[in-house]
């Protein structure tokens, strides 16, 4: 499922290449929005909301969605995509906007954006730093969850999907089951993981390691029974259906051992980040308290 990094990075793409145009044609076949017609209207604005994608016009219109794990953006020549999967198709200017197979996609009054993605927590990929002291305490407000089903649950903090809920907790020496209220210095962990999801909102493919011939380009995600790429130790891990927070979830059991309380230590985070151009990110954006 694309992250927050990706979703803003769809943005500028659309916003460069179509914005201030106005829209020649338009078809929508999605139920949700058949009625939609935005013929004449201007895109002004294109915009990422935590996961969510915002298509603003000067109508006062939104068109909003969400990929989850099918959705996709055909940008330029018009979409060969069978015409049922193409939801939503503008003839722009400067080619077609075609979103391809999205689960989730409607329209809302700009000025009522909130109803759709006002109950997200701060997002990560806004062009503001986001607020970790604030993100921190919103993980913290269902103590007894394990870390990484707060990390993906949007409520707390938007942006962080999967991969971010495996690496993150790694970098950190934190178990994924560890209760996020058993943790000291949560801050440091956001800190971390805001860090790399905003270095890589900048670049083509996300990597938290900052090593180029490591196969996957990340530490552990993907890397069940092989050993942990710190200490040696095999990788356990579990399906969708074995995790609390219903996602695949892989972890060190030596580097992140359970315990009644567990400190993120930032001198791992430190060397974890050694090679990552987020480490630039990583001193600035923590906590100043
Ligand atoms: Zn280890």
């Amino acid at each position: 499922m694309p992250e927050g990094d990706t979703i803003r990075r769809l943005a500028e793409r659309i916003s460069g290449r179509f914005l201030g145009q106005r829209v020649a044609q338009s078809f929508a076949r999605d139920p949700r929005i058949t009625h939609l017609d935005l013929v004449g209207s201007t895109l002004t604005d294109v915009d990422a909301v935590g996961k969510w994608w915002l298509l603003r016009f000067d109508d006062g219109r939104t068109v909003y969605g969400h990929l989850r794990m099918d959705g996709r953006f055909d940008l330029g020549r018009r979409s060969k995509a069978p015409e049922w999967q193409r939801r939503l198709e503008l003839e722009m200017e400067n080619g077609w906007i075609t979103a391809i197979d999205m689960p989730n996609i409607g329209v809302v009054a700009t000025a009522k954006e909130e109803s759709i993605v006002g109950h997200l927590g701060p997002d990560l990929c806004s062009t503001e730093i986001p607020d970790i002291a604030l993100i921190a305490d919103r993980l913290r407000s269902n103590g007894d969850r394990p870390l990484a089903g707060a990390l993906l649950d949007q409520r707390n903090v938007a942006g962080f999907g999967n991969v971010y809920a495996v690496e993150v907790p790694f970098i950190a020496g934190v178990s994924p089951h560890q209760p996020v209220d058993s943790i000291d210095d949560l801050e440091a962990l956001v800190a971390a993981g805001s860090a790399l999801i905003r270095t890589n909102m900048g670049r083509s493919h996300r990597n938290t390691t900052g090593r180029r011939l490591h196969t996957t380009n990340m530490w552990i995600y993907g890397r069940q029974r092989r050993p942990c790429p710190w200490c040696s130790t095999t990788l356990v891990g579990g399906a969708e259906r074995e995790m609390p927070w219903g996602r695949v979830s892989v972890w060190c059991p030596t580097c992140q051992a359970i315990e009644p309380t567990r400190a993120v230590d930032p001198a791992r985070i430190e060397r974890a980040l050694i090679l990552h151009p987020a480490r630039k990110l990583w001193p600035i954006e923590q906590p100043t308290t």
